[in-house]
């Protein structure tokens, strides 16, 4: 072993062959090398920015960091990696002044499939890695977001003042354990049937957006109403949507809705992201979803068990627990959230900027 010191250029030099294990990607390429200092005895510091807080299973790139170290410069002492995360995204709310990094659709073919509590629990768990999150219930036919959140008031009217001075109404959203929430729901009372036209959705959306205080969101998801592209397409004329995540689950029954809320979403243009199946087991069968992805060339991001819990927790509004430490589920949850994330990074590489539909 010599005892030449080591030079900053040179373990940059060398992080050039190590792949980042979920992009597969360089580090170097997806400019993760935020620092590099030299310390003594050639102890090697490094900080790696993530482009998502819910990146799983981190030690592997401290693992591969230290073997190709190891292997290329033989002097050097020991490494310590450090992570940051910084998500970025395509931020095509520009137009309609929203902040959000990541717009994420939740659609599934037909109700009940668990398509809300996905949504949820995607915005708990990304909101548990350390990411900003809000959450919008557009499903018009069945808003339960608030109450799978546990909330039970109303958004305020806040007054502010806009850019010329003149005094403008904003939506404050709820503050759900740090979550920002708005509901279509909170226009409507829960046990009247909701019949509210196309053009009034479209604009009731369009304000949604625009006029809500979510301020600066790594991920905005929004809870999309089952079935119909009517919300899909005001969305994609609207923002640039990071991606479209369809819930559904493992019997072939529901897999065609599932393809058919691909399809909806492709002609809408935007992007699937992948497909989650949900109440996996037993009763519904396990694997059927993967099936269907593959064939259909959509990623698959994961089975969420059938488990009891999940419900009780939903009907509780405590979401949440179904991430607590002895949630049997909490582990699934966990990956459909990272897998998600990923994927939008991934997507973001492929396709960084995307055009939204025109305005009709
Ligand atoms: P959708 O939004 O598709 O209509 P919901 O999210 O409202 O569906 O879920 C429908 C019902 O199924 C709810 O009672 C919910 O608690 C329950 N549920 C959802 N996912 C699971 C799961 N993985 N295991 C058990 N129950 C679930």
């Amino acid at each position: 072993m010599s005892d030449a010191t080591i030079t900053e250029a040179q373990v940059r030099e060398c992080l050039r062959q190590v792949n980042d294990p979920e992009i597969g990607r360089s580090l170097a390429e997806l400019d993760m090398v935020r620092s590099v200092k030299i310390g003594a005895g050639n102890a090697i510091q490094l900080t790696i920015e993530l482009p998502t807080p819910a990146y799983p299973r981190r030690e592997r790139i401290s693992q591969s960091i230290s073997a190709v170290v190891a292997g290329s410069l033989p002097s050097a002492g020991p490494v310590d990696v450090e992570f940051t995360a910084k998500v970025k995204g395509k931020q095509t709310g520009g137009a309609i002044g929203l902040k959000a990094q990541n717009v994420i659709a939740v659609g599934s073919g037909k109700g009940g499939v668990g398509k809300s509590t996905v949504a949820a629990s995607l915005a708990v768990g990304l909101q548990m890695c350390g990411a900003k999150v809000g959450l919008m219930d557009a499903d018009i036919y069945g808003p339960s977001i608030p109450h799978l959140m546990g909330v039970n008031h109303r958004p305020q009217i806040v007054q502010q003042q806009g850019p010329e001075g003149q005094t403008i109404e904003r939506i404050q959203p709820i503050d759900a354990s740090g979550i920002k929430l708005m509901s279509i729901g909170f226009l409507v009372a829960s046990d009247e049937p909701v019949i509210v036209r196309g053009p009034i959705l479209h604009g009731t959306i369009q304000k949604f957006l625009q006029q809500t205080n979510w301020g600066e969101l790594d991920y905005l998801i929004i809870d999309l109403p089952p079935g119909t592209g009517d919300i899909a397409l005001t969305l994609s004329q609207l923002v640039g949507l990071a991606g479209a995540v369809v819930v559904c689950t493992p019997q072939q029954l529901a897999l065609l809705d599932a393809v058919k809320a691909i399809n909806m979403f492709r002609k809408v243009k935007i992007p699937v992201l992948g497909v989650v199946e949900n109440m996996t087991g037993e009763v519904f069968g396990r694997g059927g979803a993967r099936k269907k992805a593959v064939e259909m060339g959509v990623p698959f991001l994961g089975e969420i068990p059938i488990d009891a819990q999940i419900r009780v927790n939903g009907d509780a509004g405590k979401i949440r627990e179904s991430f607590s430490a002895s949630s049997p589920s909490r582990a699934q949850l966990l990956n459909v959230c990272e897998q998600t994330a990923i994927q939008i990074a991934r997507t973001l590489l492929e396709t960084p900027s995307m055009p939204t539909l025109e305005i009709l």
